[in-house]
């Protein structure tokens, strides 16, 4: 009992989580100008996200849960990635990536808890969802990961050549 009482409580959660991942990936990608794969592979993953909250929902209903009026629970947790996000700065596509970074990794961090709960839960199917969603911020993470030191390096290239490379 005590298990799905909190398993229903991290999918809230997880479910703010993607909201506020939804929006923080949409105001980067409108802003970004000088870095078109970057932009291409957020583009992707808010597709994803928009999917990952759906499925959140799904899970939400399975367990017997209201999701026609699901609050953001989660906003508040990742609020201070969201300031270092979403700053206009002169070197905001660097910042930007750093926060994708980190994001991500909070994103798998809370899937792993999640799939465990659902697993004590004995909620194969919700522990599947989040098994499928792990791996979609795995493969982002991994992306943020690989494409960070090229991202600082175009962007000092740009301040090199006398041009803003900022986002
Ligand atoms: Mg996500
Ligand atoms: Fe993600």
């Amino acid at each position: 009992m005590e298990a799905r009482k909190h398993l229903i409580h991290w999918l809230r959660d997880a479910h703010g989580m993607e909201q506020q991942a939804e929006s923080l990936l949409s105001r980067q990608s409108e802003r970004l100008e000088s870095y078109p794969d970057m932009k291409a592979r957020i583009d992707r993953h808010i597709e994803e996200t928009r999917s990952q909250a759906q499925r959140l929902e799904e899970c939400l209903a399975k367990m017997g849960e209201d999701t026609s009026a699901i609050k953001d629970l989660g906003g508040k947790i990742t609020a201070n990635m969201g300031a270092l996000m979403n700053a206009a700065s002169d070197d905001e596509v660097v910042k930007n990536a750093i926060g994708s970074y980190s994001f991500e990794h909070f994103e798998i961090a809370s899937y792993r808890a999640l799939i465990a709960a659902a697993e004590v839960a004995g909620e194969e199917y919700i522990a599947e969802v989040c098994r499928n969603i792990l791996a979609e911020e795995e493969a982002m993470a991994k992306w943020v990961e690989q494409n960070l030191p090229t991202v600082t390096e175009a962007f000092l290239g740009f301040e090199t050549a006398g041009m803003s490379g900022k986002r």
